[in-house]
């Protein structure tokens, strides 16, 4: 029997605020409710984070992230933004390991949400952002 909460949500062994549901995927409500509406979605097939999806699966999950932004919009009308956020990884926030995507209703710029973006422009070399570039293509490559 599987140990994976999201697992057991998709299975209906554990209750949930259902949101969306197909074949593939499996929509339903945060419990933390960052904002109001605040959603997980996850593939039904279990997959622990992003590294290990299958192009295919990828493309399921990720085509019905729109069909779920769409639906908080109409739902909220007073949204004004939509934060997407996929964690993966301890040291990247993920504290459940089966692959989920937030989406994150934004209301005004003092709801229960914040992220950071550093800026770090000017501390590489147009050289050294050239092999940083060249290294990940490479691999994309290989
Ligand atoms: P992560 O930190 O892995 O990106 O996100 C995991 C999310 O799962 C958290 O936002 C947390 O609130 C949510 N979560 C954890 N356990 C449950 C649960 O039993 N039910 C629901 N609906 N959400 C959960
Ligand atoms: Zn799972």
């Amino acid at each position: 029997m599987t140990e994976c909460i999201f697992c057991k949500i998709i299975d209906q062994e554990i209750p949930s605020y259902k949101v969306y549901e197909d074949d593939k995927v499996y929509a339903f409500l945060d419990i933390t409710q960052v904002t109001k509406g605040h959603t997980l979605l996850v593939p039904k097939e279990h997959v622990t984070d992003i590294f290990e999806y299958e192009p295919a699966l990828a493309g399921e999950v990720f085509a019905r992230v729109p069909l779920v932004a769409r639906a908080l919009e109409k739902a909220f009308p007073e949204m004004q933004g939509l934060n997407i956020i996929n964690n993966n990884k301890e040291l990247a926030y993920q504290s459940v390991f089966h692959s989920h995507i937030h989406l994150i209703p934004r209301y005004e710029e003092t709801d229960d949400f914040s992220i950071h973006f550093g800026n770090n422009q000017g501390k590489y070399t147009a050289e050294e952002m050239q092999e940083i570039a060249d290294k990940i293509r490479q691999q994309e490559e290989a």
